[in-house]
């Protein structure tokens, strides 16, 4: 076999949101490059796939690429996963992606789930041009970042953690007062739910209790109006 990378999309919740393709990938590799070993046991479990898992993660990533690139030089084929969604979206991957491609080692990407592209296709907000902006930074820069898409004219797309999600709430009232925004919260899982309106209604919708769980945001285009 020639050395390859096979970077495979896994669920984003729904263990059942994987493709056949990924799947049988899975099973012909000889080793699967993950964040947490814990989280794609469970995956690799449910569906009967016993594989050596080696961990890497955005702590590691740079330390074990040379490791890597040595194992697919004795033309070894491994998968990249992350924890949930697409690989190197907000994820790690993508220099290994990159200094593998330099090295002529084959890339093959097997497509499924990202919270973006879902959150997106199901908000009913315009998806002709948008822009992905991941995490927004945790500190540093934080506020140069919202003043700087408070006057993005596109669709913008944002992931939050529990963390920092009322925070963030707090924060479109301040940057994006009028414009519309679309909240969805656990996406295919059990809790999954969307919020949907201007930020300050956002804020009154907000429940009592603690809010758990993972967040896509999106924000309208500028003068779009829900009619
Ligand atoms: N690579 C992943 C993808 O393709 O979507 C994203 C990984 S990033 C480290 C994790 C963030 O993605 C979460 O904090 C959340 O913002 C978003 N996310 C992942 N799964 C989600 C879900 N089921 N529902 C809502 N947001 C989710």
């Amino acid at each position: 076999m020639e050395p390859e990378i096979f970077v495979i999309a896994t669920p984003i919740g729904n263990l059942g949101d994987i493709s056949f393709r990924a799947v049988e990938t899975l099973k012909t590799v000889d080793f699967i490059l993950c964040e947490d070993t814990r989280i794609t046991s469970r995956l690799l479990k449910h569906y009967g796939i016993k594989k050596e898992l080696v961990s890497f993660n955005a702590q590691s990533e740079s330390r074990k690429i040379n490791k890597v690139l040595e194992r697919l030089r004795n033309d070894e084929v491994c998968a990249l996963v992350s924890d949930a969604g697409t690989p190197t979206i907000s994820d790690p991957g993508a220099r290994l992606i990159n200094e593998a491609i330099k090295k002529g080692i084959k890339i093959t990407g097997i497509p499924g789930p990202n919270a973006a592209i879902l959150g997106l296709s199901i908000s009913g907000l315009p998806t002709d041009s948008f822009v992905f902006e991941g995490f927004l930074p945790q500190k540093k820069g934080r506020q140069k970042k919202l003043k700087e898409l408070s006057t993005e004219k596109r669709t913008i797309v944002l992931y939050e953690s529990t963390y920092r999600i009322e925070k963030i709430i707090k924060e479109l009232v301040e940057y994006f007062p009028e414009r519309f925004v679309v909240i969805h919260r656990e996406l295919t899982k059990m809790h999954e739910e969307t919020w949907r309106g201007y930020p300050s209604e956002l804020m009154e919708k907000l429940p009592e209790r603690k809010i758990k769980g993972e967040f896509v945001i999106i924000i309208a285009p500028i003068n779009w109006v829900e009619k």
